[in-house]
C-alpha cells in the first residue's frame, strides 16, 4: 500500500498522460504555485510511478506490487457517476512483462468483484500496440478517415490530427457513424504485441475468466502500451466503466527510470458503491438494542452499551426519553435481533426485559450480570 500526495507538478501528468488528452487539456486543476505549475491528481498510475522511481525499497522488489486507495479529481461536468473529486482504488505491478501480469490483475479484480456479490460484469480487452506497430496502425486510421473528417464532431476532428485512435471511443453517432467500418488496431499489431495479445487471451481462457474483444476502447491516456482493459456494467447508465486499466511498459522509462515493464487498474469507488446493494449496506442487523426508559435507567446501562460494544456484539441504545413504542420501533429499523427494556420498575427489581425480536417472546433478565448473559446467550 503506498499513499501518495494528491498534489503533483503539472509536468508528472503531461509527460505521463500526454498533452493532446482531454485529461490533460481540459479536466487537470492546475495552480501556479511559486511560479511552479501543480496540479490535483486526475489518476494515480503516474503517482505511483513517480513513487516508484524516487524510492529504492520499491523499484528494489521485482515485481513491485502496490496498491493505493484515495481522492483523484478532474474538472467534468457532474452528472450521476461522474464526480470531480472521485476516489479509486488502484493496483500496479511493475518489472513484469509476461502476460502472467494482465491475469494476475484481472483474476484479483474478479476476486474482489465476487466478494462483493457484484455480478453482471464484462470484461472488455483490447490491445492498443507497441511505439513499433501503434503509428502504422494511426496511419491506417487516418487514412481510411481522411476523406470524412469534415462528418466527425469538433473534438475529433482536432484528434483527427494529434490522437486519432480517440476518435474510436468518441460517443457522438456522427463519429460512431464515420469509424464504423474502420480498421481494427488488433489487425495492425507486430509479431512481438501479437503474440503478447493472443497469450494473454490464453492464460484468461484457461482460468475460465471470461472476455469480450472490443477493437474500440483505447482509454484516454497515452502511456498504455498492448493490453487495455475495461470492466463494464449494464446497471449504471452512460457511465458504465466500473474498473478499467493496462499495460504502460514505456512510462516508466518515459519518467527517467529504466526500461521497466508495468501494468495496473483502478477501481472507481463511487460506481462499485452504487451497484452494491444499498439497504445490505445500510441495514447490517443489530445484535442488541437497549431501550431505557428515564434517566436512571440510561444512567445503568450506558456503561453496558460500551462493554458489550468492546466484547464486539453490535449495539445501540435508544433515547431516553422515548416512549416504549417508540423504542419498538427504532429497534425493528435497525433490525435487532434482541432488545432489553428497562424502566423505573425494572431498575426495582433489579430485573430487566429481554426481548427476543424474531419470536416477540419475553423473558426477565438480571440487570446485575446482563453482559455475561447476552455474551453467552448469542455465543453459546
Ligand atoms: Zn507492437
Ligand atoms: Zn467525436
Amino acid at each position: 500500500m503506498i499513499s501518495t500526495p494528491i498534489m503533483e507538478p503539472s509536468e508528472l501528468f503531461t509527460r505521463s498522460i500526454g498533452e493532446g488528452t482531454d485529461i490533460v487539456d481540459k479536466e487537470m486543476y492546475t495552480f501556479e504555485d511559486y511560479g511552479k505549475k501543480v496540479s490535483l491528481r486526475p489518476e494515480g498510475t503516474a503517482c505511483a510511478v513517480r513513487a516508484y522511481l524516487e524510492h529504492p525499497s520499491l523499484s528494489q522488489l521485482t515485481p513491485a506490487k502496490i496498491y493505493y486507495i484515495g481522492p483523484m479529481f478532474r474538472r467534468e461536468r457532474p452528472q450521476a457517476g461522474r464526480l470531480r473529486q472521485f476516489h479509486q482504488i488502484g493496483a500496479e505491478i511493475i518489472g513484469e512483462g509476461s502476460p502472467q501480469s494482465e491475469v494476475e490483475l484481472l483474476s484479483l479484480l474478479f476476486d474482489f468483484f465476487e466478494q462483493l456479490n457484484l455480478t453482471d460484469l464484462t470484461l472488455e480487452l483490447n490491445s492498443l500496440g507497441c511505439p513499433l506497430c501503434r503509428p502504422i496502425y494511426r496511419e491506417k486510421l487516418q487514412t481510411f478517415l481522411a476523406h470524412q473528417v469534415h462528418t466527425l464532431c469538433e473534438d475529433c476532428v482536432r484528434r483527427f490530427q494529434n490522437n486519432p485512435m480517440r476518435i474510436l471511443d468518441c460517443k457522438k453517432e456522427v463519429c460512431k457513424t464515420a469509424t464504423k467500418n474502420a480498421p481494427a488496431p488488433q489487425d495492425s499489431l507486430c509479431t512481438e504485441c501479437d503474440e503478447h495479445f493472443k497469450a494473454v487471451q490464453d492464460r484468461l481462457n484457461l482460468l475460465g475468466i471470461a472476455y469480450q474483444l472490443n477493437p474500440r476502447l483505447v482509454r484516454g491516456l497515452d502511456y498504455y502500451t498492448q493490453t487495455a482493459f475495461e470492466i463494464t456494467t449494464t446497471k449504471l447508465g452512460a457511465q458504465n466503466t466500473v474498473a478499467a486499466g493496462g499495460r504502460y511498459d514505456g512510462l516508466v522509462h518515459q519518467l527517467g527510470g529504466p526500461k521497466t515493464s508495468a501494468i495496473g487498474f483502478a477501481i472507481g469507488i463511487e460506481r462499485l458503491a452504487a451497484l452494491m446493494n444499498p439497504a445490505k449496506i445500510h441495514n447490517t442487523p443489530l445484535t442488541l438494542f437497549i431501550a431505557p426508559l428515564g434517566e436512571a435507567a440510561t444512567r445503568m446501562l450506558l456503561p453496558m452499551l460500551f462493554a458489550l460494544r468492546k466484547r464486539k456484539i453490535k449495539s445501540e441504545m435508544g433515547n431516553e426519553k422515548h416512549s416504549l413504542k417508540n423504542h419498538m420501533k427504532h429497534a425493528d429499523k435497525l433490525s435487532a435481533e434482541y432488545v432489553v427494556i428497562v424502566g423505573d420498575t425494572e431498575l426495582q427489581t433489579g430485573k430487566g426485559i429481554l426481548r427476543n425480536m424474531a419470536t416477540h417472546a419475553q423473558e426477565e433478565i438480571a440487570l446485575s450480570t446482563l453482559v455475561g448473559d447476552i455474551i453467552g446467550r448469542l455465543r453459546g
